[in-house]
């Protein structure tokens, strides 16, 4: 992990039951790395399909780049929810 601001950042958004999103990625070493999702939503809601997860490569809150963190920290993370205030 190249910052501290996931974990400060869902330090603040776990007084609202929320934590920013994020997936799991395999490396071609097989290894496993958090990655933080940026939102999409679609432009016409009427039509068909999940809008795509976004992978951030810097961190959205400090600009460094993200190499991802294996640390086993991050594995309550996996379903990467998401926190909707829509
Ligand atoms: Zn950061």
């Amino acid at each position: 992990m190249a910052c501290e601001c996931l974990r400060r950042v869902d330090e603040q958004l776990q007084k609202r039951n929320c934590k920013v999103a994020t997936a799991f990625e395999i490396t071609p070493d097989m290894e496993m790395l958090l990655v933080i999702l940026v939102g999409s939503e679609k432009i016409d809601k009427g039509k068909r399909g999940r809008p795509p997860q976004i992978q951030a490569t810097y961190c959205p809150f400090c600009g460094k780049k993200w190499f991802g963190d294996s640390s086993a920290e991050g594995a309550e993370s996996a379903e990467g929810a998401a926190c909707s205030n829509a």
